[in-house]
């Protein structure tokens, strides 16, 4: 029998905590709340448990886990955010991915966690904007059309 992948965000759904058994494990020193539609089966995902505070690095800025939506079998909460450099693909200048934004991505847009920006700030900006003038001159189109 095909055992179907739960996806994190599936483990989130209230009526899959209802179906699921709830048990409490522990990831490296990481207790978690664990539903499972079979006890043991790959894939089934869980909650880390949010009262759980772990040492925070100094100049760190605080994560609130039980915002961030992921699947534990896959990916560490976020218990703090800091800052990560990298080059942008796009003009290759030096940029930084900043505690404040990577919050902003895993807890208020739920982006997934493997998720990481390509191109420095100015270059998203440029994309987005020569997108959104894209769309721009299609809408004018086809208003234009319908006259
Ligand atoms: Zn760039």
């Amino acid at each position: 029998m095909k055992k179907e992948y739960i996806h994190s965000f599936k483990s989130f759904d209230e009526d899959f905590k209802k179906k699921a058994k709830k048990t409490i494990k522990d990831v490296n020193g990481v207790p978690y709340v664990c539903y499972e539609l079979e006890p043991g089966v790959w894939g089934s995902c869980g909650e880390v448990d949010p009262a759980y505070k772990p040492e925070i690095t100094e100049g760190s800025l605080p994560g609130d886990v039980s915002k961030q939506k992921f699947c534990v079998q896959h990916h560490k909460p976020n218990f703090y955010y800091i800052d990560i450099p990298y080059k942008c693909n796009t003009c290759g200048k030096e940029a930084i991915f900043s505690a404040h934004e990577q919050k902003h991505w895993f807890e208020d847009l739920h982006f997934h966690f493997d998720s990481f920006p390509k191109g420095c700030i100015e270059c998203r900006r440029k994309r987005r904007e020569d997108e959104f003038k894209r769309i721009a001159t299609q809408s004018t189109k086809k208003s234009k059309h319908k006259d």
